[in-house]
């Protein structure tokens, strides 16, 4: 059976750990060139991509922060000259800061908007023209259950993660007419360093909320955001989750 995005190109930004690592591995299982994007992990991202070559696939890295707006219009920029289109770009990279409201500075707050919201607008900013040129955009943002829920000490993240539910449903609306969708995947706790931060205690506080009694796999993550670009021709503007009951 033929790779299901055979000939399609992808970005993931944040690709060098944890979901964006899980999600260009899936991407490129089903047939897609996939640019990895990292900010800091060049050694990890260099993994992922042999990871992806041992398998038969083509990738390439990208060096960027996408909190800084030429850097992240440049990812976008050299994936299309680099292979000519963009079918796929999943704005997965994201940071936290844990305070309380009491205790959040300034600096707090405006590094995890810029990393987390500002980007996916710069990205997807930029994509828009080659998609819409092509007929055919598949974009996925990374949000987060807690952008739904809400979730003490994440004032700063929840805000960021329900910004990007809200701009993907206006996003959507505005581009469906170039086939292009736009969706949100909404993660629970999901097991990578992002999670491996949380003290113990407060980690077996959190399994006490899962119905489903465990944390995530990267992987499972990963085939939802695969399922958007091969088979869900006809969703745009959801928000799918992907938490284990955590939050309905
Ligand atoms: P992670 O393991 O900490 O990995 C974060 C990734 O983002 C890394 O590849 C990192 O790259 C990249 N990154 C961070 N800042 C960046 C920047 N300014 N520019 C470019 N890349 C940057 O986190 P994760 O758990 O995989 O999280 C991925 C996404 O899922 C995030 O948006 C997160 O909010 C969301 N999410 C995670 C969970 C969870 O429980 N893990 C739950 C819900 C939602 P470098 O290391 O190369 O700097």
């Amino acid at each position: 059976m033929a790779a299901k995005l055979e000939g399609r190109v992808a970005l993931v930004t944040g690709a060098s750990r944890g979901l964006g690592r899980a999600i260009a591995l899936k991407l490129a299982e089903e047939g897609a060139r996939v640019a990895l994007n990292y900010r800091s992990g060049e050694l990890e991202a260099r993994q992922v991509a042999d990871e992806i070559i041992a398998r038969g696939g083509t990738t390439f890295l990208l060096r960027g922060d996408v909190s800084v707006k030429e850097e992240a219009r440049a990812l976008v920029a050299k994936t299309i000259e680099h292979w000519g289109r963009l079918d796929i770009l999943v704005n997965n990279a994201g940071i936290t800061r844990d305070k309380s409201l009491k205790k959040l500075t300034d600096d707090d707050w405006t590094e995890v908007i810029a990393v987390n919201l500002n980007s996916v607008y710069y990205c997807t900013s930029a994509a828009m023209k080659a998609m819409s040129d092509q007929k055919f955009g598949r974009i996925v943002n990374i949000s987060s259950f807690v952008g739904q829920a809400g979730n003490f000490g994440q004032t700063n993240y929840s805000a960021s993660k329900g910004g990007i539910i809200a701009f993907t449903k206006s996003a959507a609306i505005e581009l469906a007419k170039f086939n292009i969708t736009v969706n949100a995947i909404a993660p629970g706790f999901t097991e990578t360093d992002m999670l491996a931060k949380v003290a113990e205690p407060v980690r077996q506080q959190i399994l006490a909320k899962i119905p489903m009694g465990r944390f995530g796999k990267p992987e499972e993550i990963a085939k939802a955001v695969a399922f958007l670009c091969t088979d869900g021709d006809y969703i745009t503007g959801q928000q799918i989750n992907v938490n284990g009951g955590v939050y309905m």
